[in-house]
């Protein structure tokens, strides 16, 4: 199960939690770390 959390920097895109930890946005590929993401929420 993936649930959309957070949104990609670089194109606006929701991200998908990744099996390995992280987050990915499946537009542009992008990885992100969760505390990445966490502190960019707006
Ligand atoms: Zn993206």
């Amino acid at each position: 199960m993936r649930y959309p959390i957070g949104r990609c920097h670089h194109c606006g895109e929701r991200l998908y939690e990744h099996i390995e930890g992280d987050y990915q946005c499946l537009n542009c590929n992008r990885r992100y770390e969760s505390l990445e993401i966490e502190s960019r929420a707006a």
